[in-house]
């Protein structure tokens, strides 16, 4: 992946941040966890140098949640809307942005499937349902 220059934020627009560097990898993540922080069927997130994330407004309304056990994981979310925003990953290694939350994306972002033993039965199933291109039709 080459460096990126990218900006997002959240659903109602309090928080809103800029990216610029060179990501590690990005990756859906399939794991239980991600899967209950998202409420879906996997996280997609960006794994980054901590200074390649800048928090341009509304750092008093991010909102952190450390998971207690197991796996290192953190996660942050926007307290007026809830949106997942970036995050700095326990270690401290890593900051986390959430894909969904950026604006404008490269089509060739996403690097792996992580996790992947551990993704919901209804995943692929889902991924070949019929599409739409708004709402389903009416019975
Ligand atoms: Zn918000
Ligand atoms: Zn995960």
């Amino acid at each position: 992946m080459t460096e990126l220059c990218l900006s997002g934020g959240c659903y109602c627009g309090a928080v809103r941040f800029e990216v610029q560097g060179e990501p590690n990898a990005s990756y859906f993540c399939h794991c239980q966890q991600c899967r209950k922080l998202t409420g879906s069927a996997h996280a997609s997130n960006m794994q980054i140098a901590p200074d390649a994330v800048h928090f341009t407004s509304g750092n008093d309304s991010i909102t952190l949640f450390q998971c207690g056990s197991g796996r290192a994981f953190s996660s942050a979310f926007c307290k007026q809307c809830g949106s997942g925003v970036p995050f700095l990953g326990k270690s401290g290694d890593w900051m986390y942005v959430p894909i969904g939350s950026l604006d404008d994306t490269p089509e060739d972002l996403i690097d792996y499937n992580i996790f992947w033993d551990d993704r919901a039965n209804w995943y692929e199933t889902g991924l070949s349902a019929p599409c739409c291109s708004e709402f389903p039709p009416s019975e």
